[in-house]
């Protein structure tokens, strides 16, 4: 397991670029906090309401993760970002010691809330867990996080839906670009990086544009937003490309809510630090496992006798202490435990590959490293993720309609929280169908053996179900790379 070094005492936010890779633009780095330094390329777990779910800091700590994220909106509607200032800030009230970065609420804002109002100023909404009426501009935002007391805050900005015409795209980009200024100004601590946010959408003139202004405003950081809204995969890495190239080399840069390992390895590749995602914890709670092979859903028959771990590469605490038929019978049982060990193994897997190709960066061989991963790594197929995008926007439309039409407070406030019951049964919807698959699977017949090892392209009897429901193609062979 790895340690990371005691804080620096001098130059809190300095980072330094350790070495480049002569074949990619692959940066190996380290970024300095005042709760100790994040060594890059790094992945940031995601812990919304001030806790990875599942996992106390301890296990957090042990499987490596270096810093976490936490959800700026959530927060300040519960508790309130003067509760957490009251009891000492984010650090102490999660226990967390390591470095920590609060979101500014804007992406939340502009999926989760009910849309009242945007104008110049900031937003009117009100909330999905209550429906009061709340309102965030650059400055709350920026004052909110002060209260939270992360090592890293985002500027405020806005949050577009996809597709949008550029002509909205460009509207949106400058509005945030002013936002940036605002947030910039507000800003009164200063043992906070503050990181700008470059929008644009899938348009490469308005990102050179935003990344060109962004830099002029000289933060100590940068983060790529508008990515992982709905675009395809290679829109994403392109622009992350794209834009990783026009911004300061001595500046860390972030991808924001991107972080499957393959998004990892082609981010790395166009210049990216850091990297966050709900993935791996929400596909961990969904019984599917993230191995150097792909995904594998944990639930199929074939892994009731299997004597040997999860994953034998693995050093975490899940793969060095219990059999992979164990976990798969938790899961089955519906244990809570279940969650917790699936988790743990996704959190290490991605700390591990962050690690992997740091030193891969250090060693100059990332190049082929990134090849040699990439071919043996099944990703989910993008028709399948593409149609269950537009199966999740649909619905959304029609909540947001419903909402929209009513007029009454009380009913709006009803209506919130049928929303807020809406969101929290998901993730327990998504559970729901992959047991539905695991079953189907156990009907139809799987492969047996080494569950890790490569199938054949017509073993499976259907789609492997993870995130969201999300299906990985014919049986865990993805339909658009072909698996040797
Ligand atoms: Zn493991």
């Amino acid at each position: 397991m790895p340690t990371i070094a005691p804080p620096e005492s001098s130059a809190p936010f300095a980072f330094s670029v350790e070495a480049v890779d002569p074949e990619t633009g692959a940066r190996a780095g380290r970024f300095n906090t005042p709760h100790g330094p994040i060594l890059t390329p790094c992945f940031m777990p995601v812990g919304t309401q001030a806790t990875v779910k599942s996992l106390a800091p301890e296990e957090l700590e042990a499987l490596g993760a270096q810093i976490v994220l936490a959800n700026t909106y959530h927060l300040s509607l519960r508790p309130g970002a003067e509760v957490i200032a009251g009891l000492g800030g984010l650090h102490r009230f999660m226990s967390w010691r390591r470095p920590i970065l609060t979101d500014s609420g804007g992406f939340q804002v502009f999926s989760l809330a009910h849309l009242r109002r945007l104008d110049e100023e900031g937003v009117t909404f009100r909330s999905h867990i209550d429906g009061s009426e709340q309102r965030l501009t650059p400055e709350r935002a920026v004052g909110i996080q002060e209260q939270l007391g992360a090592d890293v805050i985002m500027a405020f900005d806005e949050c577009i839906e996809y597709p949008a015409a550029p002509g909205r795209v460009r509207e949106s980009m400058e509005r945030t670009h002013r936002w940036a200024e605002r947030c910039r100004r507000a800003q009164t601590r200063t043992d906070q990086a503050l990181f700008g946010i470059v929008q644009g959408g899938v348009h490469d003139d308005l990102r050179r544009e935003s990344a060109r202004v962004l830099a002029g405003l000289d933060f100590p950081g940068y983060a790529i937003g508008g990515v992982s809204v709905g675009e395809t995969k290679e829109d994403c890495w392109r622009v992350a490309t794209l834009v990783s190239s026009l911004l300061p080399a001595a500046r860390p840069r972030y991808l924001m809510g991107v972080g499957s390992p393959e998004d990892l390895a082609q981010g790395v590749a166009g210049g990216v630090d850091l990297f966050d995602c709900v993935l791996p914890t929400r596909l961990g709670r969904n019984g599917a496992i993230l191995t150097d092979a792909g995904r594998v859903t944990l639930t199929r028959r074939r892994w009731r006798d299997e004597a040997g771990p999860l994953d034998p590469t693995c050093d975490c605490y899940t793969c060095t202490h219990f059999s992979a038929a164990y976990v798969h019978h938790l899961f089955k049982a519906e244990e809570l435990l279940a969650y917790r060990l699936a988790s743990i193994h996704n959190l290490r897997y991605m700390a591990r590959i962050s690690a992997r190709m740091r030193l891969a960066i250090l060693e100059r061989r990332f190049g082929p490293w990134r090849r040699s991963f990439l071919a043996g790594y099944r990703v989910a197929d993008e028709a399948a993720r593409q149609v269950q995008r537009e199966k999740r926007l649909a619905a959304w439309t029609v909540q947001r309609a419903r909402l929209d039409g009513v007029s009454s407070p009380s009913g709006a406030t009803q209506a919130a929280g049928e929303m807020a019951a809406a969101f929290e049964a998901a993730d327990a919807a998504e559970l729901d169908e992959a047991v539905v698959e695991a079953n189907g699977d156990a009907v139809g017949g799987g492969g047996r053996g080494r569950p890790w090892g490569p199938l054949p392209a017509a073993q499976g009897s259907g789609g492997d179900r993870v995130q969201g429901g999300e299906p990985e193609g014919q049986g865990e062979v993805a339909g658009g790379r072909a698996v040797p």
